[in-house]
C-alpha cells in the first residue's frame, strides 16, 4: 500500500486532470471509514465517479459544473433582477443583498454554456461564472505539537503545543466554522465542542420549521450545502480531520488533543469526496457568517479565482470574521495565480484572509505545498497530522488542509484571550510571533513557522 500522506496531495489536487489510477488507491485506504454512514447503498468508488461525472469542461479549459451560475449585478432593482431571470430561463437559488449578487440555476443545464457566454455582454450583469470546482487541500502522532525527533524528526520542529496549554486550552466562547466535507459530530474526541444553532435547539430541532427564520429548516447544526439538508455527514474523513485539529477534547484514553480543547465547532459542508463548486462555497461563507461564526477554515483551493466569492470575503471582513484559507497542494508559487481561495492582494494588505502553508516534521516546506511571498503568510504543521476521523477512529493525514486547522485554532486562541482584537490584529499577531525558519524566507511572508507559545506570551494589546 502506498504511503498515504505522500499520495493524497496529489491525488486530490489533480483529480480532475490526471489519471484516475491513485484516487482509487487512496480510496482503498479510506473506504472502511465513513462508506457506510453516508450512503448505505453505494460503495465509494461509485460515489467520487457519479461526482467526478458531474463536471465538465468549458472551451477555455476551465471545469465546471453545468446548470448553475453566480452573477453579480450592475443592476440594483430586484424587478431588474427577475426580468433578467425571466429572459434568461434562470431561476433563483439564492440572492445576496450585501454582495448585489445571487446563484442562479438553469431550467435547462444543456443551456448553461451558451447562456453564459449572452450574459457576458448583458449591460445589467458586472460579472457572470460558471459554477467551477474547488479540490479539498488534502495532501509519531502529534509531533506537529511536541516534536522530541521521533520518527525522522527534528526536535522542536513544532509549534509549541505543551508549553501554550500551561497557559490556556480554552477557546470556548468562540465559533469556527469549518466548511468542509462534513464532519462525524458524533466522535467521542468532539462531541462536546460541536456548535449549536440557538435558535433552532431542542423541540425546534426536528419540528420541520425555520424557527430562526435564516432559511434553513431546521439547522440546529449547521448546514449541508452539497445535499441542501441539514445533515453536514463528512463521508470521507477530511472534514473530521481538520475539526479535530482545531478542537479535540483529548477526552479518549486512545485520542488526541487540538489547538484547543474547547471551542465552538460549526460544521457546514460545502465539499463532496474530492471536490467542490464555488456556488456551494459562496453559500456557506454567506452562512457562516450570518450565523456569528468568527473564525472560517478553508481547508480548500479553488480552479479559478471568481467575484462572488470575493465578494463573499469581503462582507466576511467587514463583519470582522477571521478566514484561514490553504495554500493549495501543487508545490508551485501562487502569487501570481488562481488556485487559491481569494487572492491575498485582491482583498488587500488588510484583508482579514490569513493564507497558511504546509511543513513537515523537520521544519521545511513540504514539497507538496503551495507558497508565495506575497500571498501566504505563515506556515504551519501539515506532513502527516494524527487526528479524528469519522466512525471514533484516528488517522494520520497530510496537506495544507491540515496546515490551516492549527491557524484557525490559533486565532480562536486569541479571540478568548483578547476579545477585543480586530482580524488585521490577529494577523498581525500570528505573522509576527512565528519561528522563523531558514527555508520558509523565500516561500512565506512572515519567513516562520506558526508557534502557539510565542503567541500567548507576546500580547500586548490590553483589552478593556
Ligand atoms: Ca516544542
Ligand atoms: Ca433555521
Ligand atoms: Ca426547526
Amino acid at each position: 500500500m502506498p504511503n498515504l500522506s505522500t499520495t493524497f496531495p496529489q491525488v486530490v489536487a489533480h483529480a480532475c486532470s490526471r489519471t484516475l489510477l491513485p484516487m482509487v488507491i487512496v480510496l482503498s485506504v479510506l473506504r472502511s471509514a465513513a462508506a457506510s454512514e453516508c450512503y448505505p447503498n453505494l460503495n465509494l468508488e461509485d460515489a467520487i465517479s457519479e461526482e467526478m461525472a458531474q463536471v465538465r469542461i468549458a472551451p477555455d479549459g476551465e471545469h465546471f459544473r453545468p446548470g448553475r451560475l453566480l452573477l453579480t449585478y450592475r443592476a440594483t432593482r430586484p424587478t431588474q433582477f427577475e426580468a433578467l431571470r425571466d429572459e434568461y430561463g434562470l431561476e433563483l437559488m439564492r440572492h445576496f443583498d450585501n454582495l448585489n449578487g445571487e446563484i442562479v440555476r438553469l431550467r435547462d443545464p444543456a443551456e448553461t454554456l451558451p447562456v453564459y457566454q449572452r450574459l457576458k455582454h448583458d449591460p445589467r450583469v458586472a460579472t457572470v461564472e460558471l459554477d467551477g470546482l474547488v479540490y479539498s487541500a488534502l495532501n509519531d502522532l502529534q509531533w506537529n505539537f511536541q516534536n522530541d525527533g521521533q520518527r525522522g524528526g527534528s526536535e522542536d520542529a513544532d509549534v509549541d503545543g505543551p508549553e501554550a496549554w500551561q497557559i490556556t486550552t480554552d477557546c470556548t466562547g468562540v465559533v469556527v466554522a469549518i466548511i468542509d466535507t462534513g464532519l462525524d459530530v458524533r466522535h467521542p474526541d468532539l462531541e462536546f465542542n460541536i456548535w449549536e444553532n440557538k435558535g433552532e435547539s431542542g423541540e425546534k430541532a426536528t419540528n420541520g420549521i425555520d424557527d430562526d427564520g435564516n432559511g434553513f429548516i431546521d439547522d440546529s447544526g449547521g448546514w449541508n450545502f452539497r445535499d441542501g439538508t441539514n445533515q453536514p455527514l463528512d463521508c470521507i474523513g477530511h472534514g473530521t480531520h481538520v475539526a479535530g485539529i482545531i478542537g479535540a477534547q483529548g477526552n479518549t484514553p486512545e485520542g488526541v488533543v487540538g489547538v484547543c480543547h474547547d471551542v465552538q465547532l460549526m460544521p457546514i459542508k460545502a465539499l463532496g469526496y474530492m471536490i467542490g463548486f464555488t456556488s456551494d462555497i459562496v453559500e456557506a461563507f454567506a452562512y457562516a457568517v450570518d450565523q456569528g461564526a468568527q473564525v472560517i477554515n478553508a481547508s480548500f483551493s479553488s480552479a479559478k479565482s471568481s467575484e462572488l466569492l470575493d465578494r463573499v470575503l469581503e462582507d466576511a471582513y467587514e463583519k470582522s470574521v477571521i478566514v484561514v484559507a490553504a495554500a493549495g497542494n501543487d508545490g508551485m508559487d501562487i502569487d501570481d495565480s488562481e488556485v487559491a481561495v481569494g487572492s491575498g492582494e485582491s482583498l488587500g494588505d488588510s484583508s482579514n484572509l490569513i493564507m497558511v502553508a504546509a511543513t513537515d516534521r523537520n521544519d521545511l516546506l513540504a514539497d507538496y505545498s503551495n507558497y508565495g511571498l506575497k500571498s501566504v503568510q505563515l506556515a504551519a504543521p501539515g506532513t502527516s497530522i494524527y487526528s479524528t476521523f469519522p466512525n471514533a477512529s484516528y488517522r494520520s493525514v497530510s496537506g495544507t488542509s491540515m496546515a490551516v486547522p492549527h491557524v484557525v485554532g490559533a486565532a480562536a486562541m486569541l479571540l478568548t484571550q483578547r476579545p477585543c482584537l480586530t482580524p488585521s490584529e490577529v494577523r498581525d499577531i500570528l505573522m509576527n510571533t512565528t519561528d522563523p525558519i531558514d527555508n520558509l524566507r523565500s516561500s512565506v511572508v512572515s519567513g516562520g513557522r506558526l508557534n502557539l507559545h510565542t503567541m500567548l506570551t507576546d500580547l500586548s494589546i490590553r483589552c478593556e
